[in-house]
């Protein structure tokens, strides 16, 4: 049999100049990170070969023996990981990623055009919590449910508790979610439970971005308080691309129409909502991959890891705030911090791309206030990868010094009436290929 080298050099080739590309750069996208070499084997294997539509013990296929053991051991170790008693909480790892994983979810407790509520995407959200603008429905989630968001507060840029509990009494979500993409501090679930009680409201949290703090018991759990609990597994979790749904088994709600006590049978319709409800054979050598993951996020090794990452990050914002940045909210409780720009002179987009020609990988990132999302006032840096290769605290305090000194790079640049001139040719770019719907964002 050939290698990969052997059999296709074409694609070879590019695979090698990406993972240089990976060991060279400084990669601070929040949301990514390196799993490791067990991680990569097990997503690697023969298990990519086999259907096994169904679940363990259950399936639409034969020879599925050993895959029903592997799956059976990724779901165990699911709830050990996150300390869950299987009595009351259940779990589905086939989900393709986050984004199928929160569709399931709505697909199995909603009604199409019943209402959800999540945070607002330019104010740290994620698309498939509901997000739509004045003009377009642009996630499919908002297309399908109806949807109403709430948002952080401009001043403090920390989630505007009072203004989602009197925004969730009003709308009467049937499903309030929480969880963020872009959000530096810890979540008040209590709040969200409150505010779920108050209408009747299901409350799920999509954990996507602080899986592994959470794991590692260095963040709030949001078992203690979610009927429903997504997760991808390549973010902080430090696993393949891929997605995980918790549910307790037994939820009890109000019906808001009728005022009646409703017992949902969670089990039955999360599993049959991503079974057959949106996906065929499950990516079972994925799977796999995330059962190293979950063994290896619960060592001792992956706490330390885990407040390492937020130990850098708050390093990092140290660093930043002394050179004299504004970050969103003041600071950061997490693996991720959000600088606003806005009063250096320089756009998010810029940043971004002056940064990447130094090798350090971040993105761009709106910060409350911002009007056009291809030219944001800020940036998301994350700590999750780097601390995986070592990085210490002493190692970000260097880090942020490079991105401080790329910035002023940056800004001298600016004021050369050449760059001014190319600088205005790439906005006009940026505006001409923005996609219509991201144009008429608010
Ligand atoms: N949920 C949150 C909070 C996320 O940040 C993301 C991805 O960034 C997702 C869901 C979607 O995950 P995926 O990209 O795997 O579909």
């Amino acid at each position: 049999a050939k290698s990969l080298a052997e059999a296709d050099p074409e694609l070879h080739e590019i695979i090698v100049k990406e993972e240089k590309r990976q060991r060279r750069g400084l990669e601070m996208i929040a949301s990514e990170n390196f799993c490791s070499r067990a991680v990569r084997e097990a997503n690697g294997t023969r298990l990519t070969d086999k259907y096994a539509e169904g679940y363990p013990g259950a399936r639409y296929y034969g020879g599925n023996h050993f895959i029903d053991e592997s799956e059976r051991l990724c779901q165990k170790r699911a709830l050990q990981a996150y300390r869950l008693n299987p009595e009351e909480w259940g779990v589905n790892v086939q989900p393709l990623s986050g984004s199928p994983a929160n569709l399931a979810v709505y697909t199995a407790l909603l009604q199409p055009h019943d209402r959800i509520m999540g945070l607002d995407l330019p104010h740290g959200g994620h698309l498939t919590h509901g997000y739509m603008t004045a003009k377009k429905r642009v996630s499919a989630t908002s297309v399908f449910w109806e949807s109403m968001p709430y948002h952080v507060s401009a001043e403090t840029g920390r989630i505007d508790y009072d203004e989602m509990e009197k925004l969730a009494s009003f709308f009467r979500p049937k499903l309030l979610i929480c969880g963020a993409s872009a959000y530096p501090r810890e979540f008040e679930f209590q709040r969200f439970r409150k505010a779920a009680d108050a209408v009747g409201a299901l409350l799920m949290c999509d954990m996507a971005h602080i899986g592994g703090l959470v794991a590692a018991q260095e963040h709030t759990s949001p078992f203690d308080f979610c009927d429903v609990v997504t997760t991808t597994t390549h973010k902080t979790l430090r696993g393949p691309r891929s997605g995980i749904i918790f549910f307790r088994k037994g939820v009890r709600s109000v019906d808001a129409k009728t005022g009646k006590p409703i017992m949902w049978d969670l089990e039955e319709r999360i599993n049959s909502a991503v079974f057959p409800g949106l996906q065929g054979g499950p990516h079972e050598h994925t799977i796999a991959g995330v059962s190293t993951a979950l063994r290896e996020a619960m060592t001792p090794e992956f706490k330390a890891y885990a407040h390492q990452i937020k130990l850098n990050c708050r390093r990092m914002a140290e660093v930043l705030m002394a050179h004299g940045y504004d970050l969103v909210t003041g600071g950061t409780d997490n693996h991720l911090i959000l600088v606003d720009l806005r009063s250096k002179n320089i756009d998010g987009a810029r940043a971004e791309r002056v940064l990447d020609r130094a090798g350090i990988t971040v993105n761009k990132n709106s910060v409350p206030g911002d009007l056009r999302p291809f030219v944001p006032g800020g940036l998301r840096i994350g700590t999750p990868a780097l601390t995986t290769r070592g990085l210490n605290e002493a190692d970000f305090t260097k880090v942020a010094e490079f991105i401080h000194r790329a910035i002023v790079i940056a800004l001298e640049f600016n004021k050369n009436p050449e760059v001014q001139k190319s600088l205005q040719k790439f906005y006009e770019q940026l505006d001409a290929n923005m996609p219509e719907e991201l144009r008429q964002l608010n």
